[in-house]
């Protein structure tokens, strides 16, 4: 996997981070990735204790700790926020990713209210618990951090299904530009980086259980970039990308990682609508 790495030493040396939902995929990807260059602490938090716990043990204990944090409720954001800078005297990185991937069929007719907002409840009331304390923690510290959400090219769509989890996305992207117009002047970064679908614990859930390989092979037809499929790797290396000075003068950004997804699916769109004659 080497060869997709875009930063090659330490890039983040020194550096303390936060990673929401670290325990499983995207996350736990990212966490390995941060280790690798050189950060000093990673905090993960999560939901799922034992997976967490083993993930922190298998990067190092000395690199990577492992703390509960239900991101719905900003009492326990608010703890973990502070309990990182008491313990490692700074955040640096704030990787706000934990999220909720809804399989549901609703459309707006049929929205089921309760199940928006418990979709709400993580991917954006969590997300902005998230973005809020990081940011306060960073003011009070003076320190000119990165913060990177995880949206997704729901983002940037319509949904013909999954109303709720279109609308959550989009309001990460709402989020994320207000918090870098208001942050900038601390001098922190606030990014967001878009995935297209791709082979993780929840999507492999949301297609009933199945293998990463059949989750690969669903996605895969749909980016125009072939001979190669999208993997958790590709979204770390752009959040590394975010969170590293390399990106010094990127904020308000939305870093679509999509293998030409998107355009690819507008491109149909267009080319599929009939002239009048
Ligand atoms: P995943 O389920 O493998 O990882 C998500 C992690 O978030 C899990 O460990 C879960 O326990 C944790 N989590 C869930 N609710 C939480 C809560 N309330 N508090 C703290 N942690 C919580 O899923 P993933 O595919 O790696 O998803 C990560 C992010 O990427 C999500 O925001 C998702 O919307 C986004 N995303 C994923 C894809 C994809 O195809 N996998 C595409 C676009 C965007």
């Amino acid at each position: 996997m080497a060869e997709l790495s875009i930063c090659n030493s330490n890039k983040l040396e020194g550096k303390v981070a936060i990673i929401t939902g670290g325990a499983s995929g995207i996350g736990e990807c990212t966490a390995r990735l941060f280790a690798d260059q050189g950060v000093r602490m990673i905090v993960i938090a999560d939901i799922q204790d034992e997976l967490g716990q083993q993930v922190a043990n298998s990067i190092g204990l000395q690199r990577c700790s492992y703390v509960h944090c239900d991101v719905a409720d900003e009492d326990q954001v608010k703890a973990l926020v502070e309990s990182t800078v008491r313990d490692h005297g700074r955040l640096d990185i704030m990787f706000s990713n934990a999220g909720i991937i809804t399989g549901s069929d609703q459309t707006v007719i049929d929205l089921d209210l309760s199940a928006f907002d418990r979709l709400f409840a993580v991917n954006v009331r969590g997300m902005a618990a998230c973005v809020k304390q990081a940011a306060r923690a960073m003011v009070e510290g003076g320190v000119r951090g990165s913060i990177v959400c995880t949206g997704s090219v729901a983002a940037s769509q319509g949904g013909k299904r999954r109303t709720d989890y279109h609308m959550s996305k989009h309001a990460v992207l709402g989020l994320v530009r207000s918090a870098s117009v208001q942050l900038g002047v601390h001098g922190i970064r606030v990014n967001c980086v878009s995935p297209y679908g791709l082979a993780t614990p929840a999507t492999c859930q949301l297609y009933g259980g199945v293998s990463m390989e059949d989750v690969e092979k669903l996605y895969e037809p749909q980016t125009s970039l072939k001979g190669s499929v999208l993997r958790a790797r590709h979204v770390a290396d752009a959040v590394l990308f975010l969170a590293c000075s390399e990106s010094a003068m990127v904020t308000g950004h939305d870093l679509v990682v999509d293998g030409g997804y998107l355009l690819t699916s507008n491109h149909l769109q267009v080319t599929n609508i009939q002239l009048p004659s």
